[in-house]
């Protein structure tokens, strides 16, 4: 393995590094901690379609569709300074469900979404979760009724102009972050309730967030942001806007998934190296942190861990390039990366001591009250996307072939 960037992509590296600490500016980054991480309205927009414009937010894709024709490891690299800078990462469309309609979606909808995607006019959110269903996904209960199934068997209430050729969708979904500014919906839901392998009934689907009988509910995170339960009443989705094929939406959504599991690591670099400067500058009972041999030790050990997490955070674009799909590594990095982050925000709470519990906005919190956020957010980071302990399960079954559990 070359552990080595080009000199290509270090340029790259530097010129994107150099476009983000022009564009980046206290507001955006408020604007992203309110918005999870994503793009929020206005600020957020803003810099994505900047980047859009400069064919940096889809990087890897065909240029029909917005890309740059890049490799793989040019996408991670523009996504890790993304971060390191504080910009909007958390990009459903670019980095999570754009790559699946790449893959498996009809040539009319990838000439409808790829290209707005890429220019950052549109966002999605995941609707995956239902009250009842989150890591075992495949008990998802949304219903999305066939309307030509059911004008033929003359079940439905097929309106007298409409000819059925859309689904008919009723349920309800939850933990649904993004929904409340996003356009469309990343929808999975269920075409085929009769089915007792349950993981076979599953439609992938891209819903108009707009559409008649969606209701939207906030709740607020542990983080302060907030996600949301979505409800959907009778709403109908035309039958052009379903991704790959009918009831095998499962699969999709697990490739998907395999995409989100990609945790760039440039915010947690970030935050070490302020608490880095911070210990060099502040002193406590008259000696500087960085001179505490406990602070130096617990430092170090996190050096090797944000150096761990990188390396498998890049390991994933090595093996995309190779023109694999990543799944028990994406488990593996996300599981490392999220932990060590709040294994960091830990440590950095500990470290600064007693300021380390004020908030951002407080002029007297250190490091802007990283620590303390991300400290909170750090728990979610270990649960969405599927929790550290399904994660582990995917490397026990899928990397190491274990057979399944008993009991
Ligand atoms: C803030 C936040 C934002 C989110 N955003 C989104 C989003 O945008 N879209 C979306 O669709 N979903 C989203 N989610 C949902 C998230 O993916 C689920 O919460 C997660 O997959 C866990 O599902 P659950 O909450 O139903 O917990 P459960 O599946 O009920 O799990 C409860 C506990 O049991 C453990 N457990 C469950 N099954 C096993 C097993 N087989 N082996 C070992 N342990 C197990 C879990 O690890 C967990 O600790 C979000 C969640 C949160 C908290």
């Amino acid at each position: 393995m070359n552990f080595g960037f080009t000199l290509e992509e270090e340029k790259l590296r530097q010129e994107v590094h150099d476009f983000l600490r022009k564009e980046v500016a206290p507001e955006l980054i408020a604007e992203v901690v309110e918005y999870s991480g994503g793009a929020g309205p206005v600020h957020g927009r803003r810099i994505i379609q900047k980047m859009g414009a400069r064919g940096w937010l889809c990087p890897t894709w065909p240029k029909e569709y917005g890309g740059i024709n890049s490799s793989e490891m040019v996408g991670f690299i523009i996504r890790d300074e993304m971060t390191y800078a504080g910009a909007p990462v958390s990009l459903v469309g670019a980095t999570m469900a754009g790559p699946t309609i790449l893959r498996l979606g009809s040539d009319e909808l990838k000439k409808e979404y790829l290209p707005r995607i890429a220019r950052g006019e549109i966002e999605m959110a995941l609707g995956y979760t239902e009250p009842q269903a989150g890591s075992d996904l495949a008990a998802l209960e949304l219903r999305a009724e066939d309307m030509t199934e059911a004008q033929a068997t003359d079940k439905g209430e097929v309106e007298a102009e409409d000819k059925g050729d859309y689904f008919l969708l009723n349920g309800q979904k939850m933990f649904n972050t993004h929904a409340h500014f996003a356009d469309y919906h990343w929808l999975g839901a269920r075409t085929d309730p009769t089915t007792p392998k349950r993981h076979r009934g599953i439609s992938l689907m891209i819903v108009d967030l707009k559409s008649r009988g969606i209701t939207i509910r906030n709740m607020t995170t542990i983080a302060g942001w907030k996600t949301n339960e979505v409800f959907y009443d009778n709403v109908k989705v035309p039958k052009r806007n379903l991704v790959g094929e009918k009831n095998k939406g499962f699969y999709y959504i697990m490739t998907a998934l395999d995409f989100e599991r990609m945790f760039p690591v440039g915010s947690f670099r970030r935050i070490f190296d302020e608490l880095i400067e911070y210990t060099k500058e502040t002193k406590r009972d008259g000696k500087l942190l960085s001179q505490d041999l406990v602070i130096r030790q617990k430092l170090a050990e996190m050096a090797i861990e944000l150096e761990l997490s990188s390396l498998l955070y890049y390991q994933l674009a090595y093996i995309l390039d190779k023109g694999e799909v990543p799944n028990y590594q994406s488990s593996m990095q996300k599981m490392f990366a999220t932990e060590t982050a709040h294994r960091l925000a830990d440590i950095a709470t500990q470290i600064i001591g007693p300021l380390g519990q004020l908030q951002s906005g407080s002029r007297w919190a250190p490091l802007h009250g990283e620590a303390e956020l991300h400290y909170r957010w750090g728990f979610i980071e270990t649960v969405y996307a599927g929790t550290s302990e399904i994660m582990r399960n995917i490397i026990a079954l899928r990397g190491l072939g274990l057979p399944l559990p008993l009991g």
